[in-house]
């Protein structure tokens, strides 16, 4: 187990959560590791989801949040997302596994007869492929953290649970910790903090046989020192392993608050490892241009199809923070539902104060002639537009329909009977239709032509970007719609694939085929966002609208 050089021995964090979901355990994770990285360590991380699925590809982004893509092309949860931009792991299939994924290793192993007849059951054998999961996802990291999904009490967690159990008992206190993270609610009509639901959620974690090793409590205000001491009798931690995390307003910080309360001291302390103080010096830097922008504000249009919640495009989101950060503006995002460009009405009133556009990545027709009207609005207005898969590939549709005369271009979709399909499914790909089964998926190399602004702005000819999507660009189209004026500046290196359109005569107008925003930092931003916000300055000065009068309006906005 663990088979690993004389000498090295990777030590493990086990992340769990308790009281409520959506405590920031993933935030919690992902910091954690940006801290160790921080200390000289190599970490990686790993999401073990609960749920049946067999993983998230067929999820809805309205339910579950933003179906993140590694490299290798798995479809993940969203905290690997997290995980990726707080510190330099490269996660892939095996970093990311759920209940059904272990079941079904499991049963197909019982049917080739691999147990010999024997009863298959919870423990060991549930419990085993979890542990040799947790072990293979390791690799020869110094450190790895490993997530629970879901929340401690819940059925679907126990074997989980019961798996780490043991995986601490078989590495020791000093190679195996567990970190629970917690609520310390605080009460307005009591006018304190309460302390109750850690005592819950840490008694539940004991009857599993799990004595957390340090908590951290997630709260709205500081922790007094004697409640802190409270915490630590009745859960048995000790006193400074008692660690707040009061909320931040920005997510960046995170690492450095969790760092002024002690938590990567005390790591290493219980772990025995030897490291120098982490050099926080460029989160600082980040969280400063962050908070003081000092270019001021831009405001950029996100229209797409929202049921709501923000999470379905964490990534994106992320990523045009990350491209204000570089450009010192704050980047307000306003979401406009596209639905309400169809309407009637006037484009103008929903587009026209708006510094730059960008059209996301989605799937279905709903939606799609809003966002068409934008794309052109965009285009005939000179304002800065990004169109991201989907978006590129109704920016293509556009340019089709209004530059070139291809009168009825569409996506097949949209429908089967389209009289231009200049977005179509490959020929290869045809007549295959389980679910899934077509996507592109995963990182893909493109070359980009020489002279392009997509070349200017990478900055390079080479470059390799993930995919999540079945439709392409329709090569039978190429010849017409080239010599209307569109610009295909990165293909496949084998030219099978049009992966990056852009124009001439527009200070910036690009859509590529892949999703960038999985590839963004916040200290080193996607170079097509930092761009993206660059052109998104320029037209704010252009138009002669100061950095104050866009900065009127609330950060996050639907209509
Ligand atoms: N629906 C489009 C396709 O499948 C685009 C997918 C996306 O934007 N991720 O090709």
């Amino acid at each position: 187990m663990g088979s690993r050089s004389a000498g090295h021995r990777t030590k493990y964090l086990l992340v769990t959560g308790g009281v409520v979901s959506s405590i920031g355990k993933g935030l919690t994770s992902a910091s954690i590791g940006a801290l160790m990285e921080a200390r000289g360590l190599t970490v990686t991380h790993m999401k073990l989801d609960p749920y049946i699925n067999v993983d998230p590809g067929t999820m809805s982004p309205y339910q579950h949040g933003e179906v993140y893509v590694t490299d290798d092309g798995a479809e993940t949860d969203l905290d690997l997302g997290h995980y990726e931009r707080f510190t330099s792991a490269r996660l892939t299939r095996n970093h990311n596994v759920t209940t059904g994924r272990i079941y079904e290793t499991v049963i197909s192993k019982e049917r080739r007869g691999e147990y010999l007849g024997a009863t298959v059951q919870v423990i060991p054998h549930i419990t085993d492929e979890i542990k040799r999961r947790i072990y293979a996802a390791a690799g020869d990291a110094d450190i790895a953290i490993i997530e629970i999904g879901g929340t401690v009490g819940d059925i679907e967690s126990l074997p989980f649970l019961e798996a780490i159990r043991q995986l601490k008992v078989e590495q020791g206190a000093q190679n195996a910790m567990s970190v629970h993270v917690t609520l310390v609610p605080h009460i307005p009509t009591a006018g304190e903090m309460k302390t109750k639901p850690t005592q819950h959620s840490v008694r539940e974690m004991r009857e599993i046989g799990i004595q957390p090793d340090l908590l951290v409590c997630r709260c709205d205000r500081n922790i007094t020192q004697s409640l802190k001491e409270k915490i630590a009798l009745f859960s048995n931690v000790p006193v400074d392993r008692v660690i707040p995390a009061v909320d931040v307003s920005c997510i960046y910080e995170l690492p450095i608050a969790l760092h002024l309360e002690g938590i990567d001291t005390q790591i290493a302390e219980q772990l025995n490892i030897w490291s120098r103080q982490p050099d926080m010096s460029k989160w600082e830097e980040t969280v400063e241009r962050f908070k003081n922008p000092p270019q001021g504000k831009v405001r950029i249009g996100v229209v797409g199809k929202y049921v709501h919640l923000k999470d379905s495009y964490k990534s994106l989101h992320e990523a045009l923070v990350h491209g204000g950060i570089a450009g010192g503006v704050s980047v307000h995002l306003e979401y406009i539902d596209s639905t309400h460009l169809e309407r009637g009405g006037s484009l103008a009133s929903h587009l026209e104060h708006l510094d730059a556009i960008l059209v996301p990545g989605g799937f279905g027709d709903r939606g799609v002639e809003g966002k068409i009207s934008a794309i052109r609005y965009a285009r005939e207005h000179k304002i800065p537009f990004f169109g991201i898969c989907l978006g590129m590939q109704l920016a293509v549709i556009e340019y089709a329909r209004n530059v070139c005369g291809l009168e009825g271009a569409s996506s097949v979709e949209f429908g089967e009977k389209v009289t231009h399909p200049v977005i179509d499914l490959m020929p290869d790909q045809r007549g295959i239709e389980r679910k899934g089964g077509t996507m592109r998926l995963g990182a893909y190399p493109c070359k980009l032509t020489p002279g392009s602004r997509a070349a200017e702005i990478y900055g390079t000819n080479e470059i390799s970007e993930r995919h999540r999507h079945r439709f392409e660009f329709n090569n039978d189209y190429r010849a017409q719609l080239t010599a209307g004026g569109l610009v295909l500046s990165g293909t496949s290196p084998d030219d099978r694939l049009v992966e990056i359109i852009e124009l001439r005569d527009h200070p910036h107008f690009i859509g590529c085929q892949f999703h960038p925003e999985f590839k963004s930092h916040p200290h080193e931003a996607h170079p097509l966002f930092s761009s993206f916000v660059r052109a998104a300055i320029a037209r704010r000065e252009s138009v002669g609208r100061g950095p104050r009068e866009t900065a009127e309006a609330a950060p996050l906005e639907m209509h």
